[in-house]
């Protein structure tokens, strides 16, 4: 299940089922001062001070007891999952991924979103985690899938492993045309019908990610008393989360970040 929880001003959402350090990010919290990017703003290209971004990531690390050397990536969209054994060095380009695991202490693995779904995995039986970003072509690439490949590849168990599925657009929101589904049932198969939803009112189909990455969780091995998923729509509560859609892209970026405890 997760909960919300306030540190210092900062608010975030954390799942209890993850016994390591971790947490979602909200708007709240932050110093970032512009109207679209008050005030947890985590992202880079949102029109944010590097000294901004910086300080916000602090406070979140600090809130959620996160280490405070941290890795995030340039995302693409991709099924791209790196490696790190350590946070980025100063000066170093952020890697062009779109999810990182470890099995290394001290560092935090973040990924960025805004109405896409950050998806956190945790494997105790060798101490190892990821954190991933699957927007729709990320979900459509099984990212989710890979992720646990990747933990696998270290000797993890998927039967053990856990996952939180984190705040994203929620099916309420997420309307969806007609080059989408042929992408993503093209992708991932007719079965993936059952995510797609026709709305009665206005006759356009609305797409459930979060329930989508759940399913490629359990083909990829995991129990499903071992998912949590996160309810709560980016798009419904924009006051409370960053949601790209609800503002045509004039938004700050949230994040997502794990590490071992
Ligand atoms: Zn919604």
């Amino acid at each position: 299940m997760f909960h919300e929880k306030r540190v210092n001003g900062v608010l975030f959402l954390y799942s209890d089922l993850l016994p390591c350090p971790h947490g979602f990010s909200t708007r709240v919290g932050g110093v970032s001062s512009l109207p679209h990017l008050k005030s947890m703003n985590l992202g880079e290209n949102r029109g944010d001070t590097p000294e901004n971004i910086a300080e916000n990531t602090r406070l979140f690390c600090l809130a959620a007891e996160l280490p405070q050397s941290t890795v995030s990536a340039r995302q693409i969209h991709s099924d791209q999952i790196l490696y790190r054994e350590e946070g980025l060095k100063k000066g170093e380009e952020r890697p062009q991924c779109d999810g990182f695991y470890t099995d290394k202490r001290g560092v935090s693995l973040f990924v960025k979103i805004a109405d896409c779904i950050p998806i956190l995995l945790y494997a105790p039986d060798v101490e190892a985690v990821a954190a991933l970003h699957a927007g729709w072509r990320g979900t459509a690439q099984n990212i989710a899938g890979k992720g646990v490949e990747k933990l696998t590849s270290l000797g993890a168990d998927p039967q053990k492993m856990l996952a939180a599925i984190g705040v994203g657009i929620g099916q309420c929101c997420y309307q969806v045309d007609d080059p989408f589904i042929d992408a993503f049932l093209g992708a991932l198969g007719e079965d993936f019908s059952r995510f797609l939803k026709k709305n009665g009112e206005d006759g356009r189909y609305y797409a459930d990610l979060k329930g989508a990455n759940k399913a490629l969780l359990l083909s990829a091995g995991l129990k499903e008393e071992h998912i949590d998923l996160c309810s709560q729509c980016t798009m419904c509560q924009s006051t409370l989360f960053f949601s790209h859609r609800a503002t045509n892209g004039v938004r700050g970026t949230m994040g997502a970040a794990i590490a071992l405890p």
